[in-house]
């Protein structure tokens, strides 16, 4: 069993701590709060044991009727893994900790790719992983273009990819995060900073990334050109995008053309937390032409990244060297096959 323990039960936390629990090779040893709150709650009723940052704030978490099992030391020292899931640049100020202890940790995509010297994607980079100390989980954005754009490059070479990210203002439970009536270029210049994050795990890849905010919160849309050194097969790109273990295609019987309904579909379907774990590719948005193909992708930013740190602990920690097994054995777990197949 690989002990895994989640510094910051959040938004990221929670998803990553119910995916390692329903994996038969790992468990969790605690998961960390700095508050006593909702989340702290969600905790204790999966019998969670849980670790808090500031021991100053035991007598307010047991006073809310939460017990606690120590501090986030006393947590990581339990653990063979730490996947680092506080908010972005807080997980900086842990590495000392991790590498006092030296336990393996994982950080998020909030953190900088210098902070563990490697960013991983299942379906890319998986070996590189294997035996690593540190690693860092692209982030949600990321995370989908890798996924297309590696699938792409294998088959065909890729020449240049150029995407425009239409980003969710805020998650569901951000109260603070806006904008509410705007669409807000963010950065107004280009490239956007996913280009070169993409880079980090593809580092062969040319792409040219633009990105804006829009008053939403239950999921990115992409719209992807990628033009190849080879000719494309409109009918091959379907065929690699549907027998992807991540990768969703969105069919035109489905009559879904818009985020919102698409999470109300994975709702409906029963899934935990109503998470979209793959790609949406919209089927009749593939257009190919020679060696260009373009396409709309809905990413749900909460949920892809999760899956990938199950992975990430799997080929640190060396027990499965193939990263497809990895990969099956993960979405087995978690009862998860692609959305075409619901339709
Ligand atoms: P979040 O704010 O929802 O959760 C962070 C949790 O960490 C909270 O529970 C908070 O109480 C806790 N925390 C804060 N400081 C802490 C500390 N010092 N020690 C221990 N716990 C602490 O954040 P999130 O959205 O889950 O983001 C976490 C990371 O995941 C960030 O790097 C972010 O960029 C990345 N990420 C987020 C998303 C997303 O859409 N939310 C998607 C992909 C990646």
């Amino acid at each position: 069993m690989i002990r895994v323990a989640v510094n910051g039960y959040g938004t990221i936390g929670k998803r990553v701590a119910d995916a390692v629990a329903a994996q038969k090779d790992m468990k969790i040893v605690g998961v960390s709060k700095t508050r006593p709150n909702a989340e702290a709650f969600v905790a204790k009723q999966r019998g969670y044991p849980l670790f808090i940052a500031d021991m100053s704030k035991k007598a307010a978490f047991e006073k809310a009727g939460l017990i606690v099992a120590g501090s986030v030391e006393d947590m990581c020292r339990l653990a063979d893994v730490v996947v680092d899931a506080t908010p972005g640049k807080i997980g900086a100020t842990n590495k000392s900790l991790y590498e006092k202890l030296g336990v393996r940790a994982v950080w998020q995509g909030g953190e900088e790719h210098e902070l563990a010297g490697f960013s991983f994607n299942s379906s890319c980079n998986y070996k590189d992983a294997i035996g690593k100390k540190f690693a860092r989980v692209v982030s949600c954005n990321t995370t989908g273009l890798c996924r297309i754009i590696n699938a792409i490059d294998k088959e065909y070479d890729v020449e240049h990819v150029h995407a425009i990210m239409i980003r969710r203002g805020g998650d569901p439970s951000d109260i603070k995060r806006g904008p509410i009536d705007a669409i807000v270029l963010d950065p107004v210049t280009v490239p956007s900073h996913h280009g070169p994050d993409v880079q980090t795990v593809l580092p062969h890849i040319s792409i040219t990334t633009m990105a804006l905010i829009v008053p939403t919160t239950m999921m990115h849309m992409h719209a992807v050109k990628i033009t190849t050194k080879k000719e494309l097969s409109h009918e091959k790109v379907v065929d690699l995008i549907n027998r992807h273990p991540r990768m969703g295609l969105i069919k035109k019987s489905l009559g879904i053309k818009s985020t919102a309904e698409l999470k109300e579909y994975a709702m409906d379907l029963g899934r935990q937390r109503s998470d979209v774990i793959e790609n949406c590719i919209f089927e009749e948005s593939i257009y190919v032409n020679k060696n260009e193909l373009c396409f709309f992708q809905g990413i749900h930013q909460e949920a892809d990244v999760v899956v990938e740190n199950v992975d990430v602990i799997r080929a640190m920690m060396g027990t499965e060297k193939d990263g497809e097994k990895s990969i099956k054995t993960t979405n087995d777990a978690l009862g998860f096959s692609t959305i075409q197949h619901t339709h």
